[in-house]
């Protein structure tokens, strides 16, 4: 097979060279012959090609009918360095794994990122051999100067002579090395967007991919922990009693919110294991941190993460590191903190805010390492919101809880008085569709605004959430999955002159934005009424910490004036996620505008939802 494919597909397996397979041929920063430019030739020598001459002869279809004959015996065996995945077996697309000695593909499939990639990150392995007959032979790559095979801290920088390239760690040897034959600032990953680069390991042709085993995301992560306890298993063992069975699909119609549960219950938990096992997986040692004071008293320490690995995992405020001691100067220690600075253009430095400042051996500046705090909350508070749906009666109206199944219904109108103008004090004016829009939606318990960027939403979004408020009793409750959208849409309602809290996650307290005046801790810290609290507020700024009674009594008033506050609010604004916070435990809205309603996950949307709503407006973009 590997010989017929190598005739038939020559040119595309070694023939159009571009600036980066030119380097191929210096890759261990030594001149290899023949030159690369020669490969198209040597290809066409190999020498299995020349053992099966008979085959050669056969057209791709008869091939095809004699591979098929092959297979219904049984007789054809995929080579021992096909995909683990999907059974491509070309050698310059496939890489061993190291550690389990499996082979994997460098294409995607049907997932985000490449086999080799996916696997890595699941298993947490990270060295990698390349095939013996890939152009570049039997090669790990390895860091030139320290020697370390980490795939997802390695990189190349092409040295002066184009014809060469260095492979070397981003940290610290990267940045270290003075050797004037190669620039540091040109350094990049051997990985990128979550696949090797096509030069190191060729993406395989687009016939081979046609033909590979289609493997979806569900069946890898089944696989892979299937490997946990036999390292033997295959896909065909996915299908045998006992291993759990492949998720539902969803649905355009449920029979009722069981169905739903049942179906959307399981995909939220993978999502949650891959998501664990991902953050799990990016542990960083070595790290040599800076320590500070932070303002409210508590011990910042500064440093910088090389390379948030593999590039899946996106590090945000408010995510929690766990910062390990690993040196001989002081008993090990670790501590849990929030991040509350990351990398940006001014500086690489991540900023972690420690919980606890007593015990943090800040005379040692090296030999720390990092670990991601897996949070379960999002995934925990989606399946509390659908169990909510199945069991609460209340959770929603019978109108909604059958739309949202996708059930069959007379269309409702409620009855409110409908404004007499349809733009809102203190912002642009509605033009003819927005106003549209705005008047549809009004009267109706469940609508979907669609358009695409630019066409003014977060006006129309405003303009809307402005008059459901002034037309209903009860708190409008807004969110949106994302931080960002949340805070666009909570400046543009402030602009109406209405009263809105923002609510963010208590790990994102410290963080500034254009509405942190208006965050619900902000305006608990500015309630000058509440004397007592003020004073505790106060001696806790210049403390650090509180003494445990008044610490008691702190959260007991911080708790009071916060309900003050909400039950004051006209809007409250959260992500889809916080509306599953504590704090709005107590609350019903009736009434909820949900933007970026298409980017968000139907289980995420669910949460906001089932706090009582009867009228709620979706906005998104086109699909
Ligand atoms: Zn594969
Ligand atoms: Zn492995
Ligand atoms: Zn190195």
């Amino acid at each position: 097979m590997d010989s017929f494919d190598n005739f038939n597909d020559s040119t595309s397996q070694y023939g159009i060279l571009d600036d980066t397979s030119s380097m191929v041929s210096g890759y261990t920063s030594v001149r290899v012959d023949p030159p690369v430019q020669e490969l198209d030739s040597l290809s066409l020598n190999d020498q299995s090609l020349s053992e099966t001459p008979s085959k050669v002869a056969l057209s791709e279809d008869d091939f095809d009918g004699v591979l098929d004959d092959l297979r219904e015996e049984g007789a054809v065996d995929l080579p021992a360095h096909a995909c683990s995945y999907c059974g491509i077996h070309s050698p310059p697309s496939v890489v061993k794994c190291l550690i389990c000695s499996k082979w994997f593909c460098n294409s995607r499939g049907n997932t985000s990122a490449s086999h080799i990639v996916n696997h890595l990150v699941r298993a947490k392995h990270k060295e990698v051999v390349l095939h013996a007959e890939s152009p570049l032979g039997e090669t790990a790559p390895e860091c030139y100067n320290c020697g370390s095979k980490n795939v997802f801290m390695l990189g190349f920088i092409p040295a002066k002579s184009d014809t060469v390239v260095v492979l070397l760690c981003r940290q610290p040897c990267a940045t270290i090395s003075k050797d004037i034959s190669w620039n540091a600032a040109l350094w990049a990953p051997l990985i990128d967007d979550r696949s090797f680069l096509s030069w190191l390991v060729k993406p395989p042709s687009e016939t081979e991919q046609l033909r590979a085993r289609q493997i979806s995301f569900s069946q890898i992560n089944r696989l892979e922990d299937l490997w946990r306890d036999n390292a033997n298993a295959t896909l065909e063992d996915l299908e045998k009693p006992g291993v759990d069975d492949e998720p539902q699909p969803i649905l355009l119609r449920y029979e009722d919110a069981y169905q739903y549960q049942n179906i959307f219950g399981p995909l939220v938990k993978i999502e949650a294991d891959y998501d664990k096992r991902l953050k799990e997986s990016q542990t960083q040692t070595d790290i040599t941190v800076r320590w500070d004071l932070g303002l409210n008293q508590k011990r910042v320490a500064w440093f910088n993460l090389p390379k948030l690995e593999s590039g899946e995992v996106r590090l945000a405020v408010g995510d929690e590191l766990r910062l390990r001691y690993q040196g001989e100067l002081h008993k090990a220690w670790e501590g849990v903190g929030h991040v509350i600075k990351i990398p940006n253009n001014v500086s690489d430095e991540i900023g972690l805010e420690l919980r606890r400042t007593e015990g943090v051996p800040s005379e040692c500046t090296h030999n720390f390492a990092a670990d991601f705090v897996w949070k379960s909350t999002s995934f925990d508070r989606m399946q509390l919101a659908m169990k909510t749906f199945a069991v609460d009666e209340k959770s929603v109206s019978g109108y909604i809880y059958h739309k949202l199944l996708g059930h069959e219904l007379e269309p409702q109108v409620l009855r409110t008085q409908m404004p007499k103008r349809f733009s809102a004090p203190g912002l642009p004016e509605l033009n003819h569709s927005q106003m549209y829009a705005v008047k549809s939606v009004l009267q109706k318990p469940l609508s979907l605004i669609q358009g695409p960027p630019g066409t003014g939403k977060t006006v129309t979004s405003a303009s809307i959430v402005y008059h459901l408020a002034k037309m209903n009793p009860g708190q409008v409750l807004v969110c949106a999955p994302s931080n960002v959208a949340v805070d666009q849409l909570t400046e543009k309602i402030h602009s109406t002159g209405l009263k809105v809290v923002r609510l963010t996650a208590k790990s994102r307290e410290a963080l500034d934005s254009s509405v942190a005046f208006l965050t619900l801790h902000r305006q608990v810290a500015n309630h000058t009424s509440h004397v007592e609290l003020q004073k505790l507020i106060q001696l806790k700024n210049e403390q650090g910490e509180l003494s445990s009674n008044d610490e008691r009594k702190y959260k007991t008033l911080v708790r009071q004036c916060e309900k003050e506050i909400l039950n004051a609010a006209d809007v409250i604004c959260c992500t889809c996620v916080g509306t599953g916070d504590p704090r709005l435990a107590k609350v019903k809205f009736r009434t909820v505008l949900i933007d970026e309603a298409t980017q968000a996950a139907e289980p995420e949307c669910m949460i906001p939802l089932v706090l009582g709503c009867k009228q709620v407006v979706l906005v998104g973009d086109h699909q």
